[in-house]
């Protein structure tokens, strides 16, 4: 590890941290982040050429694996024709179109740069649209580093036990309202006291920035049911979810419509983006068209959409979504079963491609104590022990995993034969 070592002194001289997100940083788990060369497929090697197994997928947007080839001959063909024009491009209708055709809630979308910028956007949106200030987001779910979202969020915040940040005034955090996940009653409580103020819930419809958590039953119900009743609107943030959990993203997987849904990730193929969009009255408060400002200089890139939209192909092709999950549940088994044989207390969330491993035999997990309350010594002592046999997965424990179309029975059976050495060490 003598190249990726030098590196990050390197970058640590630079970069704070040495990293250009907290996330990547191996704070949680202890040592020094990877740096990485190439990927293809379900691999990627590092610096100092070791081959990896990755489940982090980038966070997600890898959905059709690494350096796929229709996606990259499309990124190519589109760079040759210029970068970038800060003028409208017949990809950006493609996408929208693409978006809507699949997300039940989509009448219109807006093509941003980065989750962050859909889910602020949203929330502006929300707050014109409805004349009221305040928000209820839930412990745990992270929607991007905006200020007034950056409360008891999930992910990178909760791994630095700095849950909230300094730097954030309270005047913009104190129309924040802050609810658990999963708790139904808690959320009937809180409209029942703030309803008439509320302008909208903001919520991961299955929460995978506090490892996977997918909504108990009656969980999105109760979201849907109190923001019709008081007229707060209700967005689901898809930024990871989307085409993750289905082609047609949670809220059709669960069946409930939010008023506005944020996206990022996949839709990007692994180019910078973000998108928000939903019922036509609400997203014509935009302007040009009404008075919100919103806008991007960037935003719609044409390579970034040309990365998209041949990744949306390839997870909406017939089957493609139905094979992804499976293969998902026999690693997801496969892991359990090995854990199981070698007596460590695991248990495991799964939702369409995404994955979480908690270190409990507090099962099953649908709540942020229980999150919290696993076992991170033995989850830091995994970590360690997959890396070394090869195995690349999200260095801290309240990160879900990512399976991609090009983790085919090989990747998956290295990875559970890893797993079985490494959970002989846990
Ligand atoms: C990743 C993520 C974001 C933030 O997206 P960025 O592109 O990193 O700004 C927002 N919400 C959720 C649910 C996410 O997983």
């Amino acid at each position: 590890m003598q190249r990726t070592h030098e590196l990050f002194q390197q970058a640590q001289e630079l970069i704070p941290g040495g990293v250009n997100s907290p996330v990547r940083a191996f704070k949680g788990v202890g040592g020094e982040p990877i740096f990485f060369e190439r990927g293809e497929g379900p691999y990627v090697w590092d610096v100092d050429g070791k081959r990896y197994v990755d489940y982090v997928c980038s966070w997600g947007p890898l959905v059709a694996g690494h350096a796929e080839p229709d996606v990259l001959r499309r990124v190519q063909e589109t760079a040759a024709k210029g970068l970038s024009f800060g003028a409208p491009v017949e990809l950006e209708i493609e996408m929208a179109r693409t978006l809507c055709r699949h997300v039940p809630s989509l009448e219109m979308v807006r093509l941003v740069n980065s989750g962050t910028e859909a889910t602020m956007s949203a929330l502006r949106l929300a707050r014109a649209h409805t004349r009221r200030d305040k928000i209820v987001k839930f412990q745990g779910c992270y929607h991007g580093h905006v200020d007034a979202l950056l409360v008891q969020a999930g992910s990178g915040a909760l791994t630095l036990g700095v849950p909230g940040s300094p730097g954030i005034p309270q005047a913009v955090v104190a129309e924040t309202l802050t609810l658990p996940y999963n708790d139904a009653d808690a959320v009937e409580q809180c409209f029942d006291q703030h309803g008439s103020e509320i302008a909208a819930v903001i919520v991961e419809p299955v929460a995978g920035n506090m490892n996977c958590v997918p909504p108990v039953p009656g969980f999105l119900e109760k979201l849907r049911e109190q923001c019709d009743r008081s007229g707060a609107l209700l967005i689901f943030d898809e930024v990871m979810t989307g085409f993750r959990v289905g082609v047609q993203c949670a809220q059709g997987r669960f069946g409930i419509t939010p008023d506005l849904t944020c996206l990022g990730k996949v839709i990007g193929g692994g180019m910078p983006v973000g998108a928000f969009g939903g019922r036509r009255d609400i997203m014509e408060g935009l302007a040009p068209v009404g008075g919100v400002y919103q806008a991007g200089t960037l935003s719609g890139n044409p390579v970034t959409m040309a990365a998209g939209l041949a990744t949306l192909e390839k997870i909406a092709a017939p089957g493609a979504f139905e094979r992804l999950e499976a293969t998902t549940t026999q690693l997801v088994e496969g892991l359990q079963q090995r854990a199981d044989a070698a007596g460590v207390k695991m248990t495991t969330n799964q939702c369409g491609s995404m994955f979480g491993l908690f270190f409990t035999d507090d099962a099953p997990v649908t709540r942020f104590e229980q999150v919290k309350a696993c076992d991170l010594d033995a989850f830091n002592r995994f970590f360690h022990a997959m890396l070394e046999e090869g195995v690349y997965l999200a260095p801290a424990a309240f990160e879900a995993g990512f399976v991609s179309l090009a983790h085919d029975a090989q990747a998956i059976e290295e990875t559970l034969a890893a797993a079985e050495r490494a959970f002989a060490r846990v």
